[in-house]
């Protein structure tokens, strides 16, 4: 059953709609979005052209509307129910390029992959980006969940975000109003990212290429990375890590319908078959419940869930367990 009419949409946003040079995709499959190749229709997606497609189309775009954005999904959990109102996405061809902006300076566009800014980095001896190459996200991804690996994050290499509010208004935010903390920034929701610029310091170009290739080959030996996966599930509480409360309560391996914790690395969830969203999220509760009766520590989505339930397929924080 279908929860959102993507067609009644697009037609409410009237001729304007027929101005815009991006694409707009009534009712679009967010399965073929996201990692976990999981979840339900997105009312309306919209892949804007450039800056000013994007900032025409949010002026056009009624205040009651929903608006969501999306990188290019590894670490998104969508919910059967689907998206409801609009998920921009934006386009390689307008915000995907990367290139020197000065000095030991890269400036990137936000669907940029995190691994090509790794590489532009590499080509000119700049040190400071190796933990990217492992990290399968965009730019615009990284700088929302301030991405991190290998003793690296987004917060210590960033100095400016340019962005569009929801009233399509041009800002540009200072590392410090990104407001960073362990993979959160407390940068206003409603911002979509589109460039970053980042700051690294002159190193040898084989020394980089030393550390890249450690990171990689360290991902290929811990790490579920050819799987469909969102990454790691939960946030490393403070004190403790995320994966060793999930093996201490026993999920290693937990599978619910076509989901399951990783027997390599039980922070990952993957999907090993034909998981839904329900699935994922049914899984992930499970595991925060028994490590809340196990270890007494409640776990927090690292992953971010969209959207909404399917009717009676409601997924309860805890399995509905008191936590305090
Ligand atoms: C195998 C694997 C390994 C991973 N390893 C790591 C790791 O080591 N470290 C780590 O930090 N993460 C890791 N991740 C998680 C993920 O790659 C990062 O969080 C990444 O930064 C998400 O980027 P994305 O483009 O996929 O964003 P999405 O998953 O599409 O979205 C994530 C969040 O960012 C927001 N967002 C995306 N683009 C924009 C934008 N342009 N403007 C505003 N908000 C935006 C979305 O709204 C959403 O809230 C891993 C994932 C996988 C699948």
């Amino acid at each position: 059953m279908k929860q959102v009419d993507g067609e009644k949409l697009l037609a409410s946003l009237g001729p304007g709609a027929n101005e815009l040079k991006g694409r707009l995709t009534p009712d679009a499959p967010m399965d073929r979005v996201t990692w976990f190749q999981a979840g339900g229709l997105a009312e309306l997606m919209f892949q804007p052209h450039d800056v000013d497609d994007l900032v025409a189309f949010l002026k056009l775009l009624p205040e009651e509307v929903p608006l969501t954005v999306v990188g290019v999904g590894s670490n998104l959990l969508v919910r059967d129910g689907g998206i409801p109102g609009v998920v921009v996405r934006l386009s390689a061809k307008g915000f995907g390029q990367v290139e020197l902006a000065g000095e030991n300076l890269i400036r990137a566009g936000a669907i940029c992959p995190d691994k090509h800014i790794s590489a532009m980095a590499m080509d000119n001896n700049i040190g400071g980006f190796h933990f990217y190459y492992g990290i399968p996200g965009s730019i615009g991804g990284a700088v929302r969940m301030n991405a991190g690996a290998n003793g690296g994050d987004t917060s210590e290499r960033l100095v400016e975000v340019e962005a569009v509010d929801r009233k399509g208004n041009i800002v540009r935010l200072s590392k410090a109003e990104m407001g960073y903390s362990y993979r959160h920034s407390s940068a206003a929701s409603d911002l979509i990212f589109t460039h970053a610029t980042f700051e690294g310091y002159p190193e040898d170009k084989a020394k980089i290429r030393a550390d890249m290739d450690a990171v990689r080959h360290h991902r290929e030996t811990v790490q579920p990375v050819k799987e469909k996966t969102g990454g790691s599930t939960f946030k490393n509480p403070e004190g403790h890590s995320a994966w060793e409360l999930i093996d201490e309560a026993g999920c290693r391996g937990l599978m619910i319908g076509g989901a399951q914790m990783s027997s390599l690395h039980c922070n990952f969830m993957i999907n090993v078959g034909h998981a839904t969203g329900y699935d994922l999220e049914y899984l992930g509760e499970t595991v925060r419940q028994r490590v809340f009766e196990n270890a007494g520590v409640k776990l927090e989505w690292e992953i971010k869930r969209l959207g909404i339930f399917m009717p009676g397929r409601e997924v309860k924080p805890f399995m509905g367990v008191t936590t305090g």
